[in-house]
């Protein structure tokens, strides 16, 4: 038996008093299990979409045609779904038709996982187990319910969910089920694009998503989907670096923040390694300018798996400046410079890119690693960041309607002059003054536009 949140008790009464039986399923009654939170309640019954949706003033038809409708009680939202079987899948994405099932013991053996196949009937909260799956939440094992394969083959996302849930969880994949996967591969290949992503999505962000990684490498799952990934097994680097670039990518997406835009950047920041590998002078290896070639493929990658445009170019953008090099003679002209084209707004991710990266070359925790150039650059830069100065168009003390009525422009070469006003504000700072931006704006102007 366990605890039932009030919000639930007050919707099974309209459930109980038109004859049907509710229950809450799915990832809640999981999470119960493991003690902890979980926002999104579903719940699963008897009565069919039309029937619940009678029953309450406030519904959305989510997915009628799936047996799914929308509760909605103040600013909650509780998914109903219809008990109901799967049969029919032809390409591995969904299931072609659904039918209805009279109990839930039916509802939860369609399931994916055993974990995720526990009801708990409501009001009472009494729980409803016929797959084990209490056992195995409390022995940290992700198991299907019924035959692995039979179940892989319907639907090519389990595979996914199964290793995400080994990220997030800790929890490891019983064998037949890991066994599975690798026969199952084809009908991931089906399956859309974006389903995997969001999958994915979850492994990146899950406390340590090695765990993740290692178990797609291991399944076959991570040569399907990120094939320039494998191809960074086996690529030894010597030098400082202990591992190969694999390893040491895994390493780096551990030490990284849990933020989407970090995490893909450890991910990608070194995928370009194997292309560009060369022998150094003194027979070393080489990677000239890996950090392009690792943007340029981590933009394939990013673009097709439909990641969303503005976390791409985020993304890439780290990637592109990660391998900067700061020495303490550098003028404050030139650390400002380095400011502008990061972008301030980039700056502390960079640096927790670079920390994780440096970080995984030796397996270090980021957090242990000992007073490096990183820390003096960072301290330098927030030094000269409160100053306040210009860094970016938008700072100067003149605009483009300014420069118009001195007589420049408007047109192309307004932009122009701004951006030559800004590296000379880079230099002096003390220029960024109204007076004397309009007297080096008309200089210019006169001199590289030859006009009086
Ligand atoms: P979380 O919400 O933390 O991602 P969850 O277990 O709630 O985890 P959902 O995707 O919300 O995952 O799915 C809710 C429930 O629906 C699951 O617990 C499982 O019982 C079932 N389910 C989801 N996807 C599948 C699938 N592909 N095959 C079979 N059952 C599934
Ligand atoms: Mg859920």
């Amino acid at each position: 038996k366990i605890q039932v949140p009030e919000i639930l008790k007050k919707i099974s009464v309209a459930f109980k008093s038109a004859g049907f039986s509710v229950y809450l399923v799915g990832g809640a009654v999981r999470d119960h299990f493991l003690g902890k939170e979980h926002d999104d309640l579903d719940i699963a019954t008897d009565a069919t979409p039309d029937q619940v949706a009678r029953l309450f003033k406030r519904i959305i038809p989510t997915g009628i045609e799936h047996g799914t409708v929308t509760i909605i009680v103040g600013d909650r939202h509780i998914e109903c779904t219809t008990f109901r079987t799967e049969e029919g899948y032809t390409d591995g994405r969904r299931p072609d038709k659904i039918e209805f099932a009279p109990t839930i013991e039916e509802d939860l053996s369609r399931r994916d996982f055993t974990m995720n196949a526990i009801a708990a009937a409501l009001p009472e909260g009494i729980i409803t187990d016929p797959f084990n799956g209490i056992q195995d939440i409390r022995h940290g094992i992700i198991r299907t319910v019924g035959d692995a394969k039979e179940r892989f083959s319907e639907d090519g996302l389990r595979p996914m969910r199964a290793v995400r849930f080994a990220a997030q969880l800790g929890f490891s994949i019983e064998r037949k089920t890991l066994d599975a996967i690798g026969p199952a591969l084809q009908v991931t290949a089906q399956v859309a694009i974006e389903r995997i992503r969001d999958e994915f999505i979850k492994i990146a962000l899950a406390p340590k998503p090695s765990i993740g990684l290692r178990c797609m490498e291991e399944t076959g799952l991570l040569r399907l989907i990120f094939p320039e990934l494998q191809n960074c097994r086996g690529i030894e680097q010597k030098g400082l670096h202990e591992f190969d670039v694999l390893d040491h990518i895994y390493f780096a997406c551990d030490s990284a923040p849990p933020a989407i835009e970090l995490r893909l950047a450890a991910l990608f920041h070194d995928i370009g390694k194997p292309a560009v590998r060369a022998i150094g002078p003194g027979g070393e290896w080489t990677f000239h300018n890996h950090e392009t070639e690792s943007a340029r493929i981590a933009e394939n990658i990013l673009k097709r798996l439909k990641f969303p445009v503005k976390l791409t170019q985020q993304t890439t953008h780290l990637i592109r400046q990660h391998m900067f090099n700061y020495q303490s003679e550098w003028t404050d002209a030139a650390v400002r410079r380095f400011i502008v084209r990061v972008g301030e707004e980039s700056i502390q991710d960079l640096f927790s890119l670079r920390r994780a990266d440096t970080a995984a070359i030796t397996g270090t925790p980021a957090h242990a690693l000992k007073h490096t150039m990183l820390d003096e650059f960072d301290d330098r830069i927030q030094k000269i960041q409160k100053e306040k100065h210009a860094f970016a168009l938008k700072d100067l003390s003149v605009n483009g309607g300014d420069l118009v009525s001195l007589g420049i422009g408007p047109g192309p070469v307004t932009g122009k002059i701004l951006n030559e006003l800004l590296e000379t504000v880079l230099d002096d700072p003390e220029l960024n003054e109204k007076q004397r931006l309009l007297e080096i704006a008309r200089l210019i102007y006169q001199k590289k536009f030859n006009q009086e």
